[in-house]
């Protein structure tokens, strides 16, 4: 579980984490739950990343939960812009909970233009008004609890370039990194636990 102090541990509503896992990362194959849910690509060409791969330990603790509608967006997302040949991103929106330890959990995305190619994203610059946008509609308190990006056919991990959005951006101890490849069909998630990048285990719930 994540680190916190008891200050911290004050802000956060006590509730036991989601219960109706459909999904459980390390117990059972995502590339199958990708294929069920028909993001499957045929054609692969491979691409030639340069991007520097990140060593990561998976942590053993399950404290990063997706509800089954925000994990099917990111999924198409991700799989139709990889159609086009590009990369997906976007950002995760939920909330944090402390059950025994801090987890987080998304129930929702929010993306916008983008500028993408094979092997780079990131917003345009009227992409962030047009996500405060889509924020604002949101009618309950919420949390940024992280970002997604895809990678294609490159496998999921996070680079040296993710490493550092994660770094400038999503610095706090809740905040993950959930990297998708739609073609080699994973999707890995990552955090920052005192400055070191770490894999950590997701649960899909209904
Ligand atoms: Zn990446």
């Amino acid at each position: 579980m994540i680190k916190i102090d008891e200050e911290i541990r004050k802000k956060y509503k006590i509730q036991p984490p989601p219960q109706n896992i459909i999904f459980e990362y390390g117990k059972e194959d995502i590339e199958k739950y990708m294929q069920e849910k028909g993001f499957i690509i045929e054609s692969v060409h491979s691409i030639n990343c340069l991007e520097e791969k990140i060593e990561t330990v998976l942590q053993e603790e399950l404290d990063f939960y997706i509800k089954e509608e925000a994990c099917e967006k990111i999924l198409e997302h991700c799989h139709s812009m990889a159609l086009k040949g590009k990369e997906a991103m976007g950002f995760l929106i939920g909330d944090v909970k402390y059950w025994e330890g801090l987890y987080s959990i998304v129930y929702d995305i929010a993306t916008a233009s983008l500028d993408a190619s094979p092997v780079y994203v990131r917003f345009r610059r009227e992409a962030f008004e047009e996500i405060f946008d889509k924020l604002d509609e949101i009618s309950y308190e919420y949390v940024m609890v992280g970002w997604y990006h895809s990678h294609l056919g490159y496998s999921s991990f996070m680079s040296s370039i993710d490493l550092d959005t994660q770094k400038k951006y999503f610095n706090q101890p809740f905040h993950a990194a959930l990297v998708v490849d739609p073609i080699t069909r994973e999707m890995k998630a990552f955090r920052l636990i005192e400055n070191e990048c770490r894999e950590i285990p997701y649960a899909i719930f209904k």
